[in-house]
């Protein structure tokens, strides 16, 4: 369990989500509602955390469909205040599982951190007949405490993901996420990590990345980046009308889209000049693939920039990030 120079404690921040979700009748895992149960209720559902050197803080109790700058920037904050704690060896993050991968990527990016920050959610509401919660919380505090783990990651069902690569790719099953190409990072097994690939921080000097804390602190908000989807018959009428819109009201007007493309990221020839179009007035716009797994092979002539590997999803908040300066 460590010795006096190994901090074990770990923060738990509460986000909400079906983790923290109740439903009326024990049977049913749809018709709940998010983030009603309290982190610490949640901690204290599992009876292997007792006495465990453990701190629970409620960051915001919504459904993480939700999601959005405001609770990203009290999240951030939350995360470097502990983390800069020397009895802290990670912080945990309850959360829903519709956009984890996009909070986890924002603090990945925007903090670096060298210490471990570990999210953590559930298919079942609290209240189901068999809640994964309970073990998917205490395998997240685990991680956090293991030695080798560091930056963002996400624990699921057993799974250790990264915070670059983890995506939501089923809409029932408990076993919910998957890295894609470049899968897992580990696993945990009976409160133990098998590490198959060593997680990496970007940024191990430094506790955070305070530098870019500070400009996502000082933001009032994020940099508007639509994120529309290419398809049979795609006319460019969406990428048009949103600038109609932005042009009677300033504050709609996008600065970036970020298109999922088909396949290698190729796009309707009428949704490319649209974007062509926007491109040309001013708007940074991104290419990525609406395929689940794969990157845009970059070799394929074209006028807009790839994502670089990113999914839609996180490519929109990279885009924001890099508007930002970040
Ligand atoms: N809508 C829920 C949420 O993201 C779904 C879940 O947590 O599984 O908060």
């Amino acid at each position: 369990m460590g010795d006096a120079k190994t901090p074990l404690r770990r923060v738990i921040l509460g986000t909400g989500g079906t983790i923290a979700g109740r439903a009326s009748r024990a049977g049913d895992n749809v018709g709940y509602v998010a983030g009603q149960v309290s982190a610490q209720d949640l901690m204290a559902a599992v009876p292997p955390l007792a006495g465990w050197p453990l701190e629970v803080e409620q960051v915001a109790q919504i459904d993480s469909k939700d999601m959005g700058f405001a609770v990203w920037q009290r999240l951030a904050e939350r995360v470097a205040h502990h983390l800069a704690r020397e009895d802290v060896a990670g912080v945990v993050i309850t959360h829903g599982t519709d956009t984890l991968e996009e909070t986890a990527f924002f603090l990945h990016t925007v903090l670096r951190p060298g210490k471990p920050v570990v999210l953590t959610c559930a298919m079942r509401p609290s209240t189901a007949l068999v809640p994964d919660g309970p073990q998917n919380l205490l395998d997240a505090v685990t991680v956090a405490g293991d030695p080798r783990a560091r930056g963002v990651l996400a624990v699921c069902a057993g799974g250790v993901h990264a915070a670059e690569h983890v995506t939501k790719v089923h809409s029932y099953r408990v076993d919910a996420f998957d890295s894609g190409d470049a899968g897992p990072l580990g696993c945990v097994e009976e409160g133990v990590v098998r590490w198959f690939h060593a997680p990496s921080a970007q940024s191990q000097a430094e506790v955070v990345d305070a530098r870019r804390l500070e400009a996502v602190m000082q933001a009032g908000a994020m940099p508007r980046v639509a994120w529309m989807t290419s398809h049979a018959d795609a006319d460019g009428t969406q990428v048009r009308a949103m600038l109609a819109y932005g042009a009677i009201h300033p504050e709609a007007m996008p600065h970036g889209m970020v298109v999922a493309g088909t396949g290698n990221g190729t796009l309707h020839q009428a949704l490319e000049a649209a974007l062509l179009a926007a491109q040309a007035q001013g708007v940074q716009v991104r290419r990525g693939t609406r395929c689940a797994r794969g990157r845009v092979v970059p070799g394929a002539a074209g006028a807009l920039e790839d994502t670089h590997g990113l999914a839609p999803a996180k490519a929109r908040i990279a885009l924001a990030l890099e508007l930002m300066g970040l």
